[in-house]
């Protein structure tokens, strides 16, 4: 499996909000997507970055949330842009894995409508079932859900496996054992990583388990952020700590928002 990963635009931060570690000005965040391309079933999109034409729509608060974050989507990458550039079209994917619903993740979708939708069904449900003012709560607005309606095919719905690593057990989504869905709660609801392997190697894009790598690697997420934004404080714990256990036995780990790789800050 190849992975390849695109910057779809850029979010200003305090330092200090990302890692207690970091000082208290602006920081930029990348926002990224992935494509894996799997030798025979094809490219396979994880995440979609967030979109550019949302920020027109005409609800107050989304219009709030594009107002604080002031997303950058300068000359990003899209999910038809980014496959363009590997030789492919959106009718070539073999499916898109979700590996959560905030914005930056899932606005993209409806550049790719007609593709199949991988992600964690339960959280779905809940989050379709809310009120919008609760749904807000969890950093999800409907607007962005609606490309959702036709639903996700369960990570559950796919054999539950054992990684063989200290991220513990994962879904063979793809039924070939070549790429895994890895629970990591604590972020969003919902929130998966996903593992495979290069060079007999093995990788998991862990998403938003942490913004920053080093704020993952010292164990530096600062509390206030912990508890604002990583709203299952425990189970975020929790998700790091295998994370870090995955890395200290030879694992490569990439995130969302950081363009450093855990291999780039060990070094
Ligand atoms: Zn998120």
């Amino acid at each position: 499996m190849k992975a390849h990963f695109f910057i779809n635009s850029r979010l200003f931060a305090r330092g200090r909000l990302t890692d207690s570690g970091a000082p208290w000005s602006k920081t930029v965040m990348p926002v990224r997507f992935a494509v894996l391309e799997h030798p025979s079933l094809g490219p396979i999109l994880v995440d979609t970055g967030d979109a550019p034409h949302m920020i027109a729509e005409k609800s107050p608060a989304l219009r709030f949330y594009y107002d604080v974050l002031k997303p950058d989507l300068g000359d990003g990458h899209t999910p038809k842009s980014a496959l363009s550039d590997l030789g492919h079209t959106p009718a070539d994917l073999h499916s898109v894995v979700l590996t959560h619903y905030h914005a930056d993740h899932i606005a993209g979708l409806p550049e790719i409508m007609d593709a199949d939708l991988i992600g964690d069904r339960h959280a779905l449900a809940r989050l379709k079932a809310m009120s919008r003012l609760r749904r807000l709560r969890h950093a999800v607005f409907h607007q962005h859900l609606e490309p959702l309606a036709k639903g996700v095919r369960g990570f559950d719905e796919t054999p539950a496996v054992r990684s063989e690593t200290a991220l513990g057990d994962g879904f063979d989504i793809l039924g070939d054992q070549s790429l895994l869905a890895i629970p990591l709660p604590g972020h969003g609801l919902g929130h998966h990583g996903l593992m495979w392997r290069e060079a007999d190697r093995p990788v998991l894009y862990a998403a938003d388990t942490s913004w920053t790598m080093a704020a993952l690697m010292n164990d530096s997420l600062p509390l206030l952020t912990r508890g604002a934004i990583f709203a299952q404080s425990r189970a975020g714990r929790d998700s790091e700590d295998r994370v870090r256990a995955f890395i200290a036995e030879g694992g490569l780990v990439h995130l969302c928002h950081d363009e450093k790789s855990s291999d780039d800050i060990a070094r």
